[in-house]
């Protein structure tokens, strides 16, 4: 290393430090001051996060049960479970809401090392994230889902795909006239590209999974156009 490459990062360090020392961090979720080497979360919450802990290639798992009888899927995976009483519900809102896109990254490192291990994610060859309206997106600065992507792409080094999948800009103008009646179909416009990168396989990413009814209106999407394209679903959180 250079002595003038060794000094940048001494001084970055530093300003570091220093930042941190005028402007302490506090945790998400119970607002105590971070340490320097905590990100987003104290340790303390980080333990008690409410993990579902899925084992691999399991169909019958809570997450892929969902999904039966209305779409085909390959495997299915969330890392906590969501509710009204768990954190799980200040990290969703605050990657949503709060202008928190590291936050989603920093959960997506967690939610990527928790399938790190599984073999059938070697199979996929693209991370999908579940795109957000473009004025949504505009608004927000960010799609939280791309975000976890991104922190799943470091531990997993799998490539993200933002063009697949699109949100349909087309049911936005119709919605004008009842905006409140229609919002379900906004939610619900996606449309997909032809598989035009040859995928095997790949992984729609999400922020939470309830119902599941915009991942099967995503999944019908995509299978319209690509019939022999094998999908699993990834999720930050589930809601059980
Ligand atoms: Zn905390």
């Amino acid at each position: 290393m250079g002595a003038k490459v060794k000094s940048k990062h001494f001084l970055n360090k530093n300003i570091e430090s220093l930042a941190h020392l005028l402007f302490p961090k506090k945790c998400l979720i119970c607002a105590t001051e971070l340490n320097i080497n905590e990100n987003q979360i104290c340790q303390n919450c980080d333990s008690e996060l409410p993990q579902m802990y899925l084992a691999e290639g399991e169909t019958t798992n809570p997450v892929h049960k969902v999904f039966w009888g209305r779409v085909q899927i390959e495997n299915a995976h969330a890392w906590l479970l969501y509710n009204k009483e768990l954190s799980t519900k200040e990290i969703l809102h605050a990657i949503k809401y709060k202008d928190k896109p590291q936050l989603a990254r920093a959960m997506g490192e967690k939610l990527g090392q928790s399938i790190s291990e599984f073999e059938w994610i070697n199979t996929i060859d693209a991370l999908i994230p579940v795109p957000i309206h473009p004025k949504k997106k505009f608004i927000r600065g960010y799609n939280q889902s791309e975000e976890i992507a991104k922190g799943m792409k470091g531990i997993l080094k799998i490539p993200i795909d933002n063009y697949f999948l699109k949100r349909n800009l087309h049911t936005d103008s119709q919605t004008k006239k009842d905006r409140f009646g229609r919002w379900d179909n906004i939610e619900g416009a996606f449309r997909s590209e032809k598989n035009k990168n040859a995928y095997q396989h790949i992984a729609i990413v999400d922020d939470v999974i309830t119902t599941g009814a915009t991942m099967e209106r995503i999944i019908h999407q995509i299978q319209e156009k690509n019939p022999d394209l094998r999908i699993s679903v990834i999720s930050l959180a589930f809601a059980q």
